[in-house]
């Protein structure tokens, strides 16, 4: 539960790396009221690296090696949109994404990671496997690993890259695909593994004993070595290697130096020359005062660091603060990464190599050792705390004086509360009023529902229906796309077809470009959703009261006084519980509309429509009798499918 505090400040975290999670826990712990966190991550659940070997060697399974970003956001108050980010617009302030509208942000941070190099090899990108995204990997290992089956054991396997990830993971896929290769009945002496390296030796930025540990252990498991060998070219079934010639490969794992991302070039962000984004000590890009970034995608100006998750892990505790400190006013502190860091780097089985400041160290006990320092890590994302609701404050400590201006000048108006009256209340006020009796109402408040049936003339009726849901997530866009399915499902249930939609939404008090902003996703996400089903929006975007007033104007459209199906849903971010937002949906029904409720029903409609003429001119009485027999065998149907 998070405090009744309106939205002031937009933090967007692209990408779920391993300094945004530490971000996210953080803010968690101790949010800024009238900060609002949204993550845009790619996939749900972020791999960790440091246990990546482990997961395809078998020793870990996907969750142990997984972060659910899903708890992990709840804990930080914050909106999870799985989504890509591909552009940004610097001037709007908005992240463009994949598949959703742009997402709007004050502050924007990025860790969003790196991908191996395939684009300057001709062919690779094509025949070779990259080893990032993490996710994208581990589904095109198990496909690898099944055509390694399907040949009985008979691959040749190279990986290209010999730094400790590469090494790492081709130690872990031999292990993995000697077992599975035995298990299944096979010989396992089929397959075998090569190592290419474009440099003269493998692991060239460690010390030469943890080199000579890691030459003994690949040739312990018969892994040949290929160095100062450029891959040149890849084509299906080999590679083409500089000074060595062609080199046979069935499978081929690419772990190469790594890229940035490449759409970072467009987005109009100072880079260096490979295209890796600058940020100064504070992780702050230069000349984007709110623009932060963190982990293998950055160049960072004090040297050059490592592409490594641990420089990654490290910086989020800084990223976290410098976000702080800038939402606050205050100056921002220096990033000051260590000089040396702790390198575990597993042999397959459960044995590792250590090294730090030159001494190398080698055992289970360091796989042991290893494998507790990363369950310990995981677990601060998978087991959080549970905190305590934070108080109210009177006014967010923000920096921004005109946010706050504006927000203090807004009245704490409630505009009534979303939840639903109770069937029985609702009952009962309705049972006190008198409708006025008018012929052309088919199904009314004499047999009160959610949905009314009026007779407009001609060969369909006009199906109308109201209601509204509080929010069930917080993303404005997947609420909006939730509400308008959840609209078009009561108008199928009902036979009908939808045709037009109104919309009406209230969401909490705020500023207005936040209100503008989640207004827009929610009407995006509704629109996309009532397009598909080739029903019109025909109102929207506007206040409730305005649409009220539209619905009663005479003639608009022809239908609204009349045919109205409506839906309400309430807005994500009401904290307090104030918000919500309503659709009304017009629907006419259409011919053969009530043929779902059974053979009586559908003769109706078959007297209702074209076929039968004089049916359809039938005193309305008789129509509101066979409406109702399909209502109640329409209900009946709703029982036994509940
Ligand atoms: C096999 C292997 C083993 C390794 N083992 C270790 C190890 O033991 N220790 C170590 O320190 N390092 C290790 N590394 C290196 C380590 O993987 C990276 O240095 C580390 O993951 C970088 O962390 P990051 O937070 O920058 O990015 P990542 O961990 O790559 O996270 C970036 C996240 O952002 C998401 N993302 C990317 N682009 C977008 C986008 N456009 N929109 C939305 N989301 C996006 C990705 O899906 C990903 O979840 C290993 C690497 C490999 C290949």
């Amino acid at each position: 539960m998070k405090a009744a505090t309106p939205v002031l400040k937009d933090v967007v975290l692209v990408g779920a790396g391993h300094s945004h999670v530490t971000v996210l826990r953080m803010f968690g712990m101790k949010p800024i009221p009238g900060v609002r966190l949204t993550l845009i991550s790619r996939e749900v659940h972020t791999p960790y690296s440091g246990m990546l070997p482990g997961l395809i060697a078998g020793h870990y399974g996907f969750d142990d090696a997984h972060i659910d970003t899903g708890p992990l956001a709840r804990f930080a108050g914050a909106r999870l949109y799985q989504d890509e980010a591909v552009d940004l617009d610097l001037a709007g302030r908005h992240v463009i994404c994949r598949r959703r509208p742009p997402v709007p942000y004050d502050l924007l941070s990025l860790n969003i990671g790196s991908t191996p190099n395939t684009a300057d090899v001709p062919g690779a990108s094509e025949h070779a496997i990259p080893v990032k995204p993490i996710d994208g990997f581990l589904r095109r290992f198990e496909a690898l690993q099944a055509r390694v089956l399907a040949r009985k054991g008979r691959t040749a396997v190279a990986l290209v890259g010999a730094g400790a990830g590469g090494v790492e993971l081709l130690l872990a896929v031999e292990h993995r695909l000697r077992q599975a290769v035995t298990r299944a009945g096979f010989d396992a002496s089929g397959l075998s593994f090569v190592l290419v390296s474009d440099v003269p030796d493998i692991l060239p930025s460690f010390p030469a004993a943890f080199r000579a540990r890691f030459h003994a252990v690949l040739a312990a498991r018969g892994i040949a070595v290929i160095t100062g060998a450029p891959v040149t070219r890849v084509e299906a079934g080999r590679l083409m290697l500089a000074g060595y010639g062609p080199l046979a490969a069935d499978e081929i794992l690419w772990t190469t130096q790594a890229a940035p991302a490449r759409w970072l070039a467009k987005a109009g962000l100072p880079l260096e020359a490979r295209g890796f984004l600058r940020v100064d000590q504070t992780l702050r890009v230069p000349g984007h005062d709110n623009v932060f970034a963190a982990g293998d995608t950055i160049a960072f100006s004090g040297r050059e660091l490592p592409k490594s998750g641990v420089y990654a892990v490290r910086a989020g505790p800084a990223l976290a603060e410098n976000i702080r400190r800038t939402l606050t006013g205050r100056s921002l502190r220096r990033f000051r990464p260590q000089r040396e860091a702790l390198y575990l780097v597993s042999t397959g089985g459960r044995h590792a190599v250590g090294s730090r400041n030159g001494l190398v160290v080698e055992g289970d006990w360091v796989w042991r050792w290893k494998d507790w320092i990363d369950r310990r890590f995981m677990r601060k994302f998978n087991e959080l705390p549970e905190m305590a609701p934070a108080p109210a404050a009177a006014l967010p400590p923000l920096a921004d004086r005109e946010a706050l201006k504006e927000i203090s000048a807004i009245a704490m108006r409630c505009g009534g509360c979303g939840a639903k009256v109770g069937a029985t209340v609702l009952s009962r006020a309705l049972a006190s009023i008198e409708p006025a009796a008018r012929a052309d109402v088919v199904v009314g408040l004499d047999a009160p529902d959610d949905a009314a049936l009026v007779d407009v003339g001609g060969e369909q009726l006009s199906l109308q229906t109201v209601d509204y849901f509080r929010a069930i997530v917080d993303d404005p866009y997947t609420l909006g796309k939730i509400a308008a399915n959840h609209s078009l499902g009561d108008v199928y249930a009902m036979g009908g077809e939808p045709q037009t939609a109104l919309a009406i939404a209230t969401v909490p008090y705020g500023l207005e470009s936040k209100v503008e902003a989640d207004l827009c996703a929610m009407m995006a996400g509704a629109n996309e959703v009532l397009r598909e089903a080739g029903c019109a929006l025909v109102g929207g975007r506007r206040t409730r009261a305005r649409l009220c007033r539209e619905r009663a104007r005479p003639g608009d459209g022809g239908a609204t006084q009349r045919r109205s199906r409506a839906r309400r849903w309430a807005h994500p971010h009401q904290a307090a519980g104030h918000g919500h937002a309503a659709c009304r949906r017009h629907a006419w029904q259409g011919k053969g509309a009530l043929g779902h409720g059974g053979d009586r029903s559908h003769d109706c409609v078959e007297r209702q429509g074209g076929p039968n003429p004089a049916a359809a001119r039938r005193p309305c009485r008789d129509r509101r009798d066979r409406v109702r027999s399909h209502r109640a065998s329409h209900r009946d149907g709703a029982r036994l499918r509940g």
